[in-house]
């Protein structure tokens, strides 16, 4: 074989030998850039590319000695001395042991990489998802809509908020206890699942509160919301042999001008307290001036709201509780804004 086509070859052999390393460590690191990114545990993801690094150099110290090795053959050659077959056969050899070598070494690193990455993926899942209901967790949600709200600026694209929260739960607790609480928020939470697939995040808000987010039109979303409070209304709540009667209230409000995202808030939020006031187990939706019923009620449970002006007793109770939460809803989406 002559001397240069014996070149060529060791050349070709360590050039595939790069491209192969290239194309997988371009692979991994460019199928875990998206996941890095949103790495919550900086210490995983230390550990990943510092193992990726220590790799990395083992395979470039293999490749820049075979490199040597050819250079020092190719001048050699172009020296005019011809370079001793036997000492190209060894090279071609060490090289094809090598490449060997480095292919068993690749597979063990792709499969720890596969690990990590799963591993890496689990822990985001569950960073973004409520131990509980299995639902997206409030952080998760705030990211969404934070995304939601810059599609909405930079691209027009309006979305519709709507927010439910269970009626009496503090009761059903009192009543039953903490686990079958439980248990009905879990079982709210899979309805909530079915009724919005198409949604563009369906989240445990808080407690016994949620909040959906869908590219619907207002007064569609807000159909949508009345259907799942219908279907909870309807479903049947067993807690031992006793069923427990469990209805939700809801607010719907869209983007909509030069909103910030608290005031899209505070308008579902005013929706949701409307629901409440108007005798729960109803969806208002909030159309940017006055917030209107949804929910198809007969007419003698239809609460006119400017007479809740001196709430009963117990009303007051709960309603102190509402204004409540109303407030502190505000000083957070004061302070977030
Ligand atoms: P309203 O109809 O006005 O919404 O009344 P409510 O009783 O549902 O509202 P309130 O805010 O007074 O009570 C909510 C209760 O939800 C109080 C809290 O203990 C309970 N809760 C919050 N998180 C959980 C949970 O994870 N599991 C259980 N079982 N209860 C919870
Ligand atoms: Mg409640
Ligand atoms: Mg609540």
């Amino acid at each position: 074989m002559p001397a240069n086509a014996s070149v060529f070859i060791l050349g070709l052999v360590v050039g595939t030998g790069l491209l192969v390393i290239g194309v997988l460590l371009g692979f991994f690191l460019g199928r875990r850039a998206g996941a890095a990114s949103q790495v919550v545990d900086r210490q995983q993801f230390l550990g990943f590319l510092q193992n990726l690094s220590h790799w990395t150099s083992e395979f470039a110290g293999d490749v820049s000695k075979y490199q040597t090795q050819l250079t020092s053959i190719s001048q050699r050659v172009q020296g005019g001395n011809e370079a001793p077959r036997e000492e190209i056969l060894q090279l071609l050899t060490q090289i094809m042991q090598a490449n060997q070598q480095l292919q068993n070494r690749l597979d063990t690193a792709e499969e720890r990489l596969e690990s990590q990455t799963h591993q890496i993926a689990d822990y985001l899942t569950e960073a973004r998802t409520d131990g509980l209901t299995g639902l997206t967790n409030r952080r998760a949600f705030d990211q969404t809509l934070d995304e939601l709200y810059v599609q909405w600026q930079s691209k027009s694209q309006a979305f519709t908020l709507g927010l439910v929260d269970i009626d009496h739960f503090k009761k059903i607790n009192d009543t039953y206890g903490h686990p079958a609480g439980d248990t009905v928020l879990k079982k709210v939470s899979e309805t909530m699942r079915n009724e919005f697939r198409d949604a563009v995040c369906v989240a445990r808000y808080g407690g016994e509160e949620f909040a959906i987010l869908c590219m619907m039109p207002l007064e569609e979303a807000a159909d949508c919301v009345d259907r799942l409070r219908s279907a909870i209304s309807r479903t049947e709540f067993r807690h031992e042999d006793t069923i427990i009667p469990v209805t939700l209230s809801g607010g719907v409000a869209r983007i909509e001008g030069d909103d910030k995202i608290g005031k899209l808030v505070r308008r579902s939020d005013e929706a949701l307290y409307a629901a409440k006031l108007g005798g729960r187990n109803r969806i208002y939706l909030h159309d940017g001036s006055i917030c209107r019923l949804v929910t198809k009620v007969p007419p003698a449970t239809v609460r006119d709201l400017r007479s809740e002006a001196v709430p009963n007793m117990a009303q007051q109770d709960s309603t102190v509780r509402l204004q409540e939460r109303l407030k502190r809803i505000v000083e957070e989406e004061s302070r977030r804004v």
